[in-house]
């Protein structure tokens, strides 16, 4: 079962994945660029809901 919190990039609405997210997963990935976009990391993922990227189809798995 998918336990997943996803982002939403700002500029290009790529889905980011972030499997059981600790508060440094979360700190890294509000640094991160988008990987689609290029977009900058600051302030641009957006919290969007929790979710399963098995089955949302636009997988994009952080490490
Ligand atoms: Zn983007």
């Amino acid at each position: 079962m998918g336990n997943e919190v996803v982002f939403l990039c700002r500029k290009c609405n790529h889905h980011l994945f972030a499997e059981n997210p600790t508060i440094n997963t979360l700190k890294n990935i509000s640094e991160m660029d988008c990987p689609e976009c290029g977009e900058d990391g600051c302030h641009n993922w957006v919290l969007s809901h929790v979710g399963d990227s098995e089955k949302e189809k636009e997988n994009y798995n952080w490490k």
